[in-house]
């Protein structure tokens, strides 16, 4: 398999965002693999994950490049990573981090969490980088749907208004688009490559409720859907999303296309 959303943080990253789930003004869910590092390597292959990226995202001005080199770092130790970076609007050095993390790294993309770093995905500060993505081919994971606890709703629109402008630019939208599903459902009738993610789709969890678009969503287009997890972020076992989807009993061409065929192919990955 390959798991296309994966975070993969410094660890004293992570334990700040741990507790953020767990006793933020929220409390949104306990953690149930406070992994790291090569122990999510290690886990994820025990698991039949033997890809998968490494998403991060920052939240203030300066934290992109450190998070960056991290991820650089990693991928030169651990090979199973897919390496995506971030970029931050407030830095004010889009244009550089990007043509860093693509040109000198050789990253696969980079991951944008809207809520959470409070920059809108068509903010024109980010535009630079879209550019240089779109040229090379390179993959934006994002999270602008309201799921899990998010309140804007306005997350389809301003894709759209991106892709309008970068109309070849790989998108990956993440949770499936949860909870608008219809409305980034239709922005693959308009643009090739929207892609999407089942992280925390369809499993079965009190904390992200109607997290399950259905067979429908899944089969419209089917060659655009990516296995994601989320890991280690997850309040539940890693099996219980990999069987979230096995318990739809696709074809098994369609399965194989969802857990691994989609991602080799938007990726460019061989084996
Ligand atoms: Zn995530």
């Amino acid at each position: 398999m390959i798991d296309i959303h994966v975070h993969f943080f410094p660890e004293s990253v992570f334990r700040a965002i741990w507790k953020f789930f767990e006793n933020g003004s929220k409390g949104l869910w306990k953690i149930k693999y406070k992994l790291h590092g090569e122990k999510i390597r290690d886990y994820l292959k025990s698991e039949g994950a033997s890809r998968f990226t490494t998403l991060v995202y920052a939240h203030k001005p300066g934290m992109a490049d450190f998070l960056n080199d991290y991820i650089y770092q990693s991928g030169q130790m651990i090979p199973e990573l897919i390496p995506f970076g971030t970029i931050f609007a407030g830095d004010g050095e889009v244009k550089k981090t990007a043509l860093r993390i693509f040109e000198d790294f050789h990253f696969f993309g980079i991951k944008l969490h809207p809520f959470v770093s409070n920059e809108e995905l068509d903010d024109p500060r980010l535009f630079a980088a879209y550019e240089i993505m779109e040229g090379l081919g390179k993959v934006l994971v994002c999270h602008p749907g309201s799921g899990p606890v998010y309140q804007k709703l306005d997350g389809a629109k301003r894709l759209r208004t991106v892709l309008r402008q970068f109309p070849k630019l790989k998108v990956v939208v993440a949770h499936c688009g949860a909870f608008e599903y219809g409305n980034y459902l239709s922005l693959s009738d308009e643009f090739e490559s929207v892609y999407y993610d089942t992280a925390m789709n369809c499993v079965h969890t009190e904390v992200f409720h109607d997290n399950c678009p259905g067979r429908e969503f899944f089969l419209k287009y089917a060659n655009r859907i990516l296995f994601g997890s989320d890991f280690p972020n997850i309040p539940y076992s890693y099996t219980e999303q990999v069987d979230a989807i096995r318990h739809f009993h696709f074809e098994k061409t369609l399965e194989n296309d969802i857990f691994f065929g989609n991602a080799k192919r938007l990726l460019g990955i061989e084996n």
